[in-house]
């Protein structure tokens, strides 16, 4: 009897380590898991066409083409800027504000081994690119977006402590992968639906040409970009 009761503990513990050793594994390999911290990447019901444009790694000159069209179809965009960046092009940043878009945190130097990162050293990174959005919005940005798109425990623990939300996304443009903007343009097209964030770069004039096409393909079908901030209905910054 004692054996038994021993025997079948034994197998749950064994079953139950197992299943966590799975999802811990699965859950750092893709954001919209979600699984080390909450991650917004789509809007699950919302009004029939609203989507969200966002655009990573700038401010940069190709931002201000990227502004004048998005006023010209009366689209709102949330931009995850790098710090060292917005050190570059605080004019544009305020650009952005002016005209009624969102930044966001996308880290101060965006390191390529960010994923390798230890709590503290994300958290640095957060709080450094806060600080340049906070000198410019006159708040602290809510928004965080992982360079990559890398969730793991050290982002985790590093979000939870400087108290903001990681924003990704369901609809990724491949923008800076796929070097022709015909094809990016008709990628983005395929996969689009009503609640989609979508996945730019505010970096070359190829992510400029593909958004000529697909803006005017938005505002043909119904759809309108609203910022992430409207679209999950969050606060963009603290109050
Ligand atoms: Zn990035």
């Amino acid at each position: 009897m004692l054996i038994g009761i021993f025997g079948y503990s034994f197998a749950w513990f064994l079953t139950v380590l197992l299943l966590s050793i799975g999802l811990t594994a699965w859950g750092s390999f893709d954001i919209r898991l979600g699984y080390f911290t909450p991650t917004f990447f789509r809007k699950k019901y919302t009004a029939e066409g609203r989507v969200a444009l966002t655009f990573d790694d700038g401010p940069s000159p190709y931002t201000v083409e990227i502004l004048q069209l998005l006023k010209a179809y009366q689209f709102k965009a949330t931009f995850f800027c790098i710090g060292k960046e917005l050190s570059v092009y605080p004019h544009i940043a305020r650009m952005i504000i002016n005209e009624g878009h969102t930044i966001g945190n996308h880290t101060y130097s965006h390191p390529k081994n960010f994923g390798f990162l230890k709590e503290r050293e994300v958290v640095t990174e957060l709080e450094q690119c806060n600080v340049i959005i906070q000198q410019i919005v006159g708040k602290k940005p809510q928004f965080f977006r992982p360079p990559f798109g890398v969730t793991n425990p050290s982002v985790a623990k590093a979000v939870q402590y400087t108290a903001q939300q990681v924003i990704g996304w369901n609809n990724r443009s491949l923008d800076t992968v796929i070097g022709d903007d015909d094809k990016i343009y008709r990628r983005v097209r395929q996969k689009l639906k009503t609640g989609d964030i979508i996945l730019f770069h505010d970096t070359s004039q190829r992510t400029v040409d593909t958004l000529k096409r697909l803006l005017p393909y938005l505002e043909k079908k119904g759809y309108i970009s609203v910022s992430v901030d409207d679209l999950l209905n969050l606060q963009a910054y603290e109050d």
